[in-house]
């Protein structure tokens, strides 16, 4: 290792330990990385949703009950990954501790939210691990451009502490934005796929089994182009993992 990567590592040390005390969500002073009130506006997937995309059964259109195993829109258009799997539902808490250490590059929140999130991801990366006999996670990447607006990669930033708290297997730089997408936020799901399409490549020979970590899942747009790209580049399964999945 050297010394960039080793400052990088310290730095990235400092600042988990410098967390201050105060709500990664709202900032009100806090005993813990939340408040009482946010840590109850956290609301968790639960175990019956679709085990392709992750959608909560409660959000599926039109299908008959315990009928499938996966959504309709699964069925109609399988998606490029294998899983999808987040521990809360996108609402109004999970969005703004989000966008809180997202969009104002947030390093401070952003450790934070490992201390919350961290123990269900590892679990979940645990699990995989077993049932495939061996992952390796990479992060979803960000747009040179958006970094240097941002300051910080949210589900890299995640990644690199799970590594390093947990011992995940890590390779940094799998995959990368070759391209700069539009925003998403306003578009339908056909829009967002046209919108993305080859907008991320992965490196040649990528590992047999990719767990792929994102911040939020909207319609699973970007995480479908992202295991394109991942598969294309010699990964034979793909899981995506996220802190949110939208539900609407
Ligand atoms: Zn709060
Ligand atoms: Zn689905």
């Amino acid at each position: 290792m050297g010394w960039r990567e080793r400052t990088e590592e310290w730095r990235r040390e400092a600042l988990g330990w410098a967390a201050p005390r105060s709500c990664a969500c709202c900032g009100a002073r806090s005993s813990g990385a939340l408040c009482v009130p946010c840590e109850e506006g956290l609301v968790e997937v639960g175990g019956d949703a679709c085990v392709r995309c992750g959608l909560p059964r409660d959000a599926w259109e039109g299908a008959p009950e315990d009928a499938l195993s996966s959504c309709p829109g699964c069925v109609v258009r399988p998606p490029s990954f294998d899983s999808a799997w987040a521990p809360w539902r996108h609402e109004e808490t999970t969005r703004a501790l989000i966008t809180r250490t997202k969009y104002r590059g947030d390093a401070l929140g952003a450790a934070e939210l490992c201390e919350i999130a961290g123990a269900a991801l590892v679990e979940r990366v645990r699990e995989l691990d077993e049932r495939e006999g061996g992952v390796t996670l990479t992060a979803a990447p960000m747009h040179r451009s958006s970094l240097r607006r941002r300051g910080l990669n949210l589900p890299a930033f995640i990644a690199w502490r799970l590594r390093r708290s947990w011992g995940v297997p890590l390779e940094e730089g799998m995959i990368w934005r070759s391209r700069r997408a539009r925003r998403q936020a306003r578009l339908g799901e056909l829009a967002r796929r046209e919108n993305v399409r080859g907008s991320v490549t992965a490196r040649e020979g990528c590992p047999p089994v990719v767990v792929l970590l994102d911040d939020v899942i909207t319609t699973g747009a970007t995480a479908n182009e992202m295991a394109r790209a991942l598969r294309d580049a010699g990964a034979q399964r793909v899981h995506v993992l996220a802190l949110a999945r939208a539900c609407a």
